[in-house]
């Protein structure tokens, strides 16, 4: 016989882990229904209603045929609704498995326990109130029988794990999460250990070369093997520096604005591209040629040197690249233009997204799709806006804005 349990032990324990205590509990409530003298108190309603009032956990009992005899108010609670006396099986407005499929009641847990007079153990169901809340609960539907084994009705107690089931579906969600982030560092570890060594390369094997047959070497083979040099090392700054701005600029210092004639600092880093490649012809159209932002030097560099870059990476050799820097709608806008792969619809939503790379940009040259991204974020930083769309005749366009300065608001 299932000895007296304390209401604490109910608490915590039929909360917690409803599997011991509330067996006993069931135990209790079958034993008191099966004692002739309790079992007929019991059926008149009294101190064992009273007791099962205060548990504090939604209990029910049915007759034999599944009418609802009684139930308490945590189990009004549970359902949302309070059921007429002699409804069927169960006083949920509807019920439903956890994969979201209807459960007709008379297919319900306690249906079951009472059609195949035992207990039903291990069943998870989700109930709909008539607000349309819903609960997670695990009914306990447990047979009452009389002095003679005949059954007389069923008891069921319903846990509410509408919390336990959210916490195991956030630690799935999160477990899931953890997974996918570890799948990406694993791809952008490959990528960048790719993109960083290709560079590292040339660098120490012509250093090397350099340093061990240097004066064996013809001067032009020298003169080209530190051009590679500088080359490269220059990438291997380029990657480095977006990756260490992609980091920085969630959380670090902002840029420092300041007047900037923007022609004359897009002429610069123009002419640093063009030093490095000086078979690319560049062009740049600035109207008008005074425009002033408000605007951090060098990032605009940066964002030149990017934009440069990718129209160099994906334009074929001999086709020029157009620059046109120009004022309009309240704001300095500066576009760059090639004759390249050019963009699909498809990319166009998602080319600013870090790590992005299109299937045709993979075959035409290395990177690891960072650039953008950390165009868009120094352009967002300086107050301004960032665009892309492909260029009538084939190419593309990619174009940021910054606000303007005007002239007058700097003599004042
Ligand atoms: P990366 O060049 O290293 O791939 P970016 O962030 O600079 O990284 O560019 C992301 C992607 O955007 C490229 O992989 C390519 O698919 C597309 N893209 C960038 N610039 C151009 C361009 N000028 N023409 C066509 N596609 C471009």
């Amino acid at each position: 016989m299932a000895g007296p349990m304390t209401r604490a032990e109910l608490e915590t324990g039929v909360l917690d882990d409803p599997g011991g205590p509330l067996l006993m509990l069931l135990g209790a409530v079958r034993e008191m229904s099966e004692r002739r003298e309790t079992g007929a108190a019991w059926r008149q309603g009294d101190r064992y209603r009273d007791f099962l009032e205060a548990l504090g956990v939604a209990v029910y009992t049915t007759d034999a045929a599944g009418r609802i005899t009684f139930f308490n108010r945590a189990a009004a609670q549970l359902w949302g609704r309070s059921p007429e006396l002699g409804e069927e099986w169960c006083g949920s407005w509807k019920i439903y498995l956890p994969d979201g499929t209807l459960l007709p009641h008379g297919e319900c847990p306690m249906a079951i326990a009472l059609k195949e007079n035992r207990e039903v153990r291990g069943f998870q169901a989700v109930a709909e109130r008539p607000d349309g809340t819903r609960v997670s609960f695990v009914p306990y539907p447990t047979p009452l029988r009389d002095d003679r084994g005949e059954l007389i009705g069923a008891v069921n107690v319903l846990v509410d794990v509408t919390e336990r089931t959210h916490a195991e579906k956030a630690l799935r969600e999160s477990a899931e999460a953890l997974r996918a982030a570890n799948a990406v560092k694993d791809e952008f570890l490959g990528l960048v250990s790719h993109e960083l060594r290709t560079p590292v390369t040339t660098i120490f094997g012509n250093a090397r070369l350099l340093r061990d047959r240097g004066e064996r070497l013809p001067a032009d083979a020298r003169e080209s093997m530190i051009a590679d040099i500088a080359h490269d090392s220059e990438r291997l700054l380029g990657i480095i520096e977006n990756m260490l701005l992609l980091t920085r600029l969630e959380s670090g210092p902002q840029p420092e604005l300041e007047p900037n004639v923007l022609a004359h600092v897009v002429g610069k880093a123009i002419q640093s591209f063009s030093r490095r490649h000086p078979g690319r012809k560049v062009t740049i159209n600035a109207e008008p040629r005074h425009v002033i932002v408000e605007a951090d030097r060098t990032y605009i560099e940066l964002l030149v040197e990017n934009l440069l870059g990718n129209a160099e990476k994906y334009s074929p050799q001999g086709t020029e690249i157009e620059v046109g820097v120009s004022a309009r709608d309240g704001e300095a806008q500066v576009v760059v233009l090639d004759r390249g792969i050019g963009l699909s619809d498809v990319e166009l939503g998602q080319i600013f997204a870090p790590f992005y790379r299109s299937e045709e940009a993979k075959r035409q040259a290395n990177g690891i799709g960072i650039g953008l991204a950390v165009c868009k974020r120094v352009v967002e930083a300086q107050g301004g806006r960032m665009w892309v769309k492909p260029r009538s005749g084939g190419g593309s366009e990619f174009g940021f804005a910054l606000p303007l300065v005007d002239p007058g608001d700097l003599s004042s």
